[in-house]
Parts: structure tokens; sequence; C-alpha cells
């Protein structure tokens, strides 16, 4: 194959994007290559462009990612729920891959945490295949790559957040252990806080209450199942701590979900907690995101702290399965409210860091 594929690359950490173009070559046998239709800004990726995690540059970011099947290796039949896979098939896929033997996967059915497991939009752009991120016209799948095949009824933007806030969401709620009339609280009302409020409810939650400082995220979170929301900003943390320990009778939440990616919120999600109430963290990705808690309110209080980072392949094809049975439901389409071209990368990601914007999607 003779082909050039163009490529929006980002050299290092808060500089402009360059639009670039890369040769692109033919399938291995255990490769896919896909024409990318959509793929969506995370909050992990304005954290890579702003320098708060490490991330290999010059690199293509971008991991929520869907597209159309080009290429299909030869040995490359099945996608993770068995169905057929063929050329045009519009497909998502696990956002990190990994090869050989692991003790994590293998023993405790870990397998985002493999030892040396890769994630799409973390590799340095010169090395083969060049195309392993989402913000480019083309991505190779490679190997170790859980690979799911979209229905035709499933819109773009109701499909792209799926390999990532979706089926992360579907880890955190399990973990959770959300239960048949629990109440819940999610702290942080951006994308993996929407999804948590609707997961939530579909979970069987009687009463989701969420919280943030942003005033059009507690309207929007309504219209994902949100029963009661506060502003943190107009809101003294007491009041409102004492306010969702009432609402949530007797005593207190069963279920506190941390999605703000602020360590500081962790103490006060804590007290919002009944007797045996269990606590998630499942947005604190960034190091240095330290709190201090007085360990005897854990014991005494019988608390189960717990961390998700990533999720399982099984929890992609839940998070399929949850947006195609609610759709009527939740509206999801909203969330992916503004779009971009590969030439307007440095406008989307200011928008998106600005909070301007719910998702930003670029369409190549
Ligand atoms: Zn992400």
């Amino acid at each position: 194959m003779t082909k050039i594929g163009r490529a929006v690359v980002c050299d290092a950490p808060n500089t402009p994007f360059q639009v670039r173009e890369f040769p692109m070559r033919n399938v291995h046998p255990d490769e896919v290559l896909v024409r990318v239709t959509m793929s969506t800004i995370c909050r992990s990726d304005i954290h890579s462009y702003l320098g708060h995690r490490p991330n290999p540059f010059p690199g293509i970011l971008g991991h929520e990612i869907i597209g159309i099947i080009e290429q299909l290796g030869t040995e490359v039949c099945l996608d993770l729920r068995g169905d057929t896979l063929s050329l045009g098939d519009r497909i998502t896929w696990t956002e990190y891959f990994y090869s050989g033997q692991s003790y994590y996967r293998d023993i405790h059915d870990m397998p985002q945490k493999s030892p040396g497991v890769r994630k799409y939009g973390h590799d340095l752009v010169e090395n083969d295949p060049h195309f392993l991120g989402g913000f480019a016209e083309y991505c190779y799948i490679l190997p170790g790559t859980g690979i799911l095949k979209l229905p035709d009824t499933i819109t773009d933007e109701e499909a792209t957040p799926l390999n990532c806030g979706v089926a992360t969401m579907v880890a955190v709620t399990e973990a959770s252990e959300i239960g048949l009339g629990d109440t819940v609280v999610v702290q942080g009302l951006g994308l993996l806080g929407l999804y948590g409020c609707a997961i939530a409810k579909a979970r069987g939650a009687r009463l989701v209450v969420g919280i943030d400082g942003v005033p059009d995220r507690l309207e929007i979170a309504t219209q994902f199942g949100a029963d009661h929301t506060f502003d943190i900003n107009s809101t003294e943390e007491d009041d409102y701590v004492d306010k969702i320990r009432k609402l949530c009778g007797p005593e207190g939440a069963d279920v506190v979900i941390e999605v703000c990616g602020v360590a500081a919120a962790v103490p006060a999600g804590l007290r919002m907690l009944r007797m045996g109430g269990r606590y998630t963290i499942g947005g604190l990705v960034n190091p240095g995101s330290t709190f201090t808690i007085d360990g005897s309110e854990i014991s005494r209080r019988w608390i189960t702290l717990r961390g998700i980072h990533n999720y399982h392949p099984r929890h992609l094809i839940e998070a399929l399965d949850f947006v195609m049975t609610n759709r009527d439901r939740f509206p999801f389409s909203k969330i992916v409210d503004s779009k971009f071209s590969l030439d307007q990368m440095d406008e989307a990601f200011k928008k998106a860091n600005e909070h301007t914007v719910l998702r930003a999607a670029i369409v190549p």
C-alpha cells in the first residue's frame, strides 16, 4: 500500500498541535486498520496535553475512537461477543492492549493491569505503525485489543465515549456494588459523573444525588438520572453534607462515587456515607492526589474504600448494551456537543479545557 494519512501531532505539552502526514502500510495478519469516523477529547487527553501526567511525545493523543474497518488481518475474525468482523463494519475497541502472559489477567482477572499494557493515544508517532491515536484519519488496532461491532442504529455521538467514559463508569458502579433501592452520591458531573448517575439508576438506585460547581452540569445531570443536585460553590460543605445525609435517609448514602478528580473532595464524600457505606475513587488519576482522613472513621464506621482504574473488556460490552437499552431514558446524544476538524485541534482543546463544551468531538 502506498498511501499517506493525516494525523494531529502533539510535539510537547502546551505547544500548538501540528497536522502531519505519515505513510500507511498493509496490516499484519493480527491487526486491523480503521478509518476514524469520530474521536472525542477525554479529560485525560487534556491532562496529558497540559503535562500533568507522563505521556510519550511527539505523539497522537486520543483514545475514545470509533471507525470503519478498512483492512482486516486474516487472523482477526470475531469481536468480543463472537460476532464475525467484516470490512466496512463500524467498531469500537478497548482503549488498551497487551500481549503475552499476564499474572494479573490470568490469576486476578485484571487484564487492564497486565504488565506492559499499552494504550491508544500513548505512543511515539515516529514508531511503526504511526497511527495509534484517535486524532488522525486512521488508527491501527493491534493484537490484544478487544474489538466490538456497533449496531447500525447507534449514532457516532452516542458510540464514541463508550470505550472510555461509559465502560469506566460500568466498572466503577460495579465495584460500588450498587443494588436495588440504594442511595448513591456522585461527586463530579463531567462526562463520567453523568454516565455514573444514569448507570446507578439503571442498576436500581432509588435516589441519586449529583454534586458539582458548574451550574450547567447540575441542570444536565437531572436529565441523566440525578434526583437532587448541589452546587459546591454556593453551599457550605457542612451544609450540603448534612442535607445529603438527610436525603439519603435514615442516615447517609449507601454509595459515594468520586469522579471529580479533586482529592480534597474525598473526606467530604466519606462523611456522606451511612455506617457500612461504600466509597469508590474513580477520578484521581494524577500523581500527587493526596488527602487526609482519620483511619478510625474507616474502621469504626465499617467503610469500604475502593479504587478503580480503566475496565475489563466485559465492561465495554455492558457499556454498549447499557446505552442501547437506555437511549429513550437518557439523552446520550447530548453529551457530544461540539465538533471540530483535525485542523481545529487547538481550538477544540482550548474549549474542552475551559469546560465550555461537555465533550468535544474530532471528525477527521
Ligand atoms: Zn479517557
